[in-house]
């Protein structure tokens, strides 16, 4: 449970702590547009499906290499892109509401950035508004967006959560994610839970 984060020792907003919770990415890391992303990614993965022996010429799979880079720039890494991050309205919290207010089973998918395997499970918010509340759909939202990039799920939570005290003008936001990992379901480690 990340509670109030500024308390919890987990995140603190000084610069330091704020990059680190920022996806690595470099400075020129939209020079290229999707279309000329796709074409480079599409001539990678060939390379792949390639070196582990495919035949890039069975029916089946020729097409493989471009449905993963259109898959990859415009599906689950469309979250990288800042010019995807939806836009937020908040509405005034005319009835002055001083109680917590709480979102659960939000749906998460996201990819492990260490083996680019999938993760997926819930996520549960709650914040106590001050001045401003969101409709809940908008929370969705927010969480689909940085799901769609490659992931940590400490990583995930946190700018969950910092979003949300920004749009919403509140340190009081605490946000929880269960999910399951398929880079350990996958991979042989002993993993008998349904989530951790
Ligand atoms: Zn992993």
């Amino acid at each position: 449970m990340v509670g109030n984060l500024n308390n919890s020792g987990l995140y603190k907003s000084d610069e330091k702590e704020q990059r680190n919770i920022n996806t690595p990415l470099r400075s020129d890391a939209f020079n290229l547009n999707e279309e000329e992303k796709m074409k480079k990614i599409e001539a990678s993965f060939k390379d792949i499906m390639d070196v582990l022996g495919l035949d890039l010429k069975d029916d089946s799979l020729q097409d493989t290499p471009k449905r993963v880079a259109k898959m990859f720039v415009k599906e689950i890494f469309s979250g990288l892109n800042p010019a995807n991050k939806p836009s937020v309205s908040v509405f005034a919290n005319t009835y002055g509401y001083k109680d917590m207010l709480i979102e659960k089973d939000i749906l998460v998918q996201s990819s492990c950035e260490h083996h680019f395997l999938p993760f997926f499970g819930k996520a549960h918010v709650a914040y106590i508004p001050n001045d401003n509340v969101i409709g809940l759909s908008k929370i969705n939202r927010i969480v689909d967006y940085y799901c769609r990039r490659p992931q940590v799920q400490e990583r995930l939570t946190l700018q969950i959560a910092q979003e949300l005290k920004q749009v919403l003008g509140t340190e009081d936001v605490a946000v929880y994610i269960e999910s399951k990992h398929m880079c350990v379901a996958m991979r042989g480690i002993k993993d008998d839970q349904q989530f951790y």
